[in-house]
C-alpha cells in the first residue's frame, strides 16, 4: 500500500536548515530557523535552567505519569507570566491551563476545541504569519481566512487592511493575534493599536487566540504581555497557547501551554473538561521535565531574576546586531533604507530582500534565509555580521 503515497513537499524552513548542514562551506550563516543563537553562535542551555535541572535531579522521587493538565504549579506560572501577578482573571477562577508539548501543541489543541466545541468555524490569521499555522488549524479542520497585516511599501503594520479585513470576521469567528514579536515580520502593534483591536474584538463578538511565543523578547515579560492584558479587559473568553521553547532555550523539551479564560470558574470548568478530552486522545498527558523546570525557576525568587538577567542579556543581544546591522549596510554604500530592521521586535526582520538575492545569497555566499526574505536577526553575530552586510551589499 505504501507506493501509492506521494512524497510531501519539504517543510521550507526545516528543509532549509538541512541544505545548510550539508553545504560544505565552512564561513556559511545559518538565518533561516529561528534559533537564538549567543556571540560564539552556539545556542546554550541557559544558566538557570541548568540549576533547576541540577535540582530536579536531586529532588524527583518518580516518573510517574501527571494528570491530563499537567501540574498546578506549572499552570500557575503560566497564568502569572500571562497575565500578571493576582490579575483579575486568575483571582477570578475564570483561566485553566493546561501543559502542552510546545506551543505548537497547544495550538493545536486550541484548533481541535475550536472545530469540535465551539462549532468548527472560521479561524483568521495574518498575512504574512508563522508557515505552520495554516497547516495546524488545516489539520484541525478549521476553514482558515487572512488579515492584511504588512505593508511592504512603509515596511510597517498595515493598521488599516487589518481593521478593514477583521471587520469582516463574523461573531464566533476566531482570529490568531501573536502577542508579541510577530513571526515573520517582528511588527506590533502600538498600545493604541491593541487598544483598538480588542474593543473591536468585544463589539464584534469574535474569539481572540493569542499565540505567545517570544514573551520577554521584545521589551520585557509584562511590557510584552501588554496586548494580551488589554484584551483580557475587554474580553470575557480568550484561548492563550504560550510557547517557552524560545524565551527559556528548552527548544526540545517541548514544553508549551493551552490556556482557557471564560466568563465564570463553572464554564471554565466545563469547557475544560472537553479540553482534557482531546488531550486524552492525542497524547494522554504531557511530558513533564521542561515544564518542572520552567515552574521551578519562576517559582524561586533567586532562580527567576537569573531568568530575567538572561533573557534580557538574549533580547540585547539581538537588538545590538539590529542596529549593527543597519548601519555596517549604511557604511558600505547600500542606498535602501533598512532603518526599519532596528524598530522591529523579537528574532526576525522581514529584511525586504527578493527570492533572486535570497537565492544568491545561499548560491554565492552559503548564506541562508528563508524565501520570504525573512531574516533570523538572532542567528547574526559579531564574527559573521561583516561577511553577511558585505554580501547583501553585493546582491542589492
Ligand atoms: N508560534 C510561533 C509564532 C512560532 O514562531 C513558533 C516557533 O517558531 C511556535 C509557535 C512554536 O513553538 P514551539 O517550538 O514551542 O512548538
Amino acid at each position: 500500500m505504501f507506493e501509492k503515497v506521494t512524497a510531501a513537499p519539504a517543510d521550507p524552513i526545516l528543509g532549509l536548515t538541512d541544505a545548510f548542514r550539508k553545504d560544505p562551506r565552512t564561513d556559511k550563516i545559518n538565518l533561516g530557523v529561528g534559533i537564538y543563537k549567543d556571540e560564539a553562535g552556539q545556542t546554550p542551555v541557559l544558566r538557570c535552567v541548568k540549576k533547576a535541572e541540577a535540582r530536579l535531579v536531586q529532588e524527583q522521587t518518580t516518573k510517574n505519569y501527571l494528570s491530563i493538565e499537567g501540574t498546578e504549579a506549572y499552570g500557575r506560572v503560566v497564568q502569572k507570566l500571562l497575565f500578571g501577578a493576582g490579575s483579575a482573571v486568575t483571582e477570578a477562577g475564570r483561566a485553566r491551563t493546561a501543559q502542552a508539548p510546545g506551543g505548537t501543541g497547544a495550538l493545536r489543541i486550541a484548533g481541535e476545541f475550536i472545530a469540535r466545541q465551539l462549532g468548527g468555524g472560521t479561524i483568521w490569521i495574518s498575512n504574512p504569519t508563522w508557515a505552520n499555522h495554516r497547516a495546524v488549524f488545516t489539520a484541525a479542520g478549521l476553514a482558515v481566512k487572512e488579515y492584511g497585516y504588512y505593508n511592504a511599501a512603509t515596511k510597517d503594520l498595515d493598521f488599516d487592511a487589518m481593521l478593514a479585513d477583521l471587520s469582516q470576521a463574523k461573531a464566533g469567528d476566531v482570529v490568531l493575534l501573536h502577542g508579541c514579536c510577530h513571526n515573520p515580520t517582528g511588527i506590533d502593534p502600538t498600545a493604541e493599536q491593541w487598544q483598538q483591536l480588542a474593543k473591536l474584538s468585544a463589539e464584534k463578538g469574535w474569539l481572540p487566540l493569542f499565540d505567545f511565543a517570544y514573551q520577554g523578547f521584545a521589551k520585557g515579560i509584562e511590557e510584552d504581555a501588554y496586548g494580551l492584558r488589554v484584551f483580557a479587559e475587554h474580553n470575557q473568553e480568550l484561548l492563550i497557547a504560550s510557547s517557552f521553547s524560545k524565551n527559556f532555550g528548552l527548544y526540545n523539551e517541548r514544553v508549551g501551554a493551552f490556556t482557557l479564560v471564560a466568563t465564570d470558574a463553572a464554564v471554565a470548568d466545563t469547557a475544560f473538561s472537553q479540553v482534557k478530552t482531546i488531550i486524552r486522545a492525542n497524547y494522554s498527558n504531557p511530558p513533564s521535565h521542561g515544564a518542572a523546570v520552567v515552574a521551578m525557576v519562576a517559582e524561586d525568587a533567586e532562580l527567576y531574576q537569573d531568568w530575567l538577567k538572561e533573557l534580557a542579556e538574549m533580547r540585547d543581544r539581538i537588538q545590538e546586531m539590529r542596529t549593527l546591522l543597519v548601519e555596517k549596510l549604511s557604511s558600505r554604500g547600500v542606498d535602501q533604507d533598512f532603518g526599519f530592521i532596528a524598530r522591529q521586535n523579537g528574532m526576525f526582520s522581514f529584511s525586504g530582500l527578493d527570492k533572486d538575492q535570497v537565492e544568491r545569497l545561499k548560491n554565492e555566499f552559503g548564506i541562508y534565509i528563508v524565501g520570504s526574505g525573512r531574516i533570523s536577526v538572532a542567528g547574526i553575530t559579531k564574527s559573521n555580521i561583516d561577511a553577511l552586510c558585505d554580501a547583501i551589499a553585493a546582491v542589492i
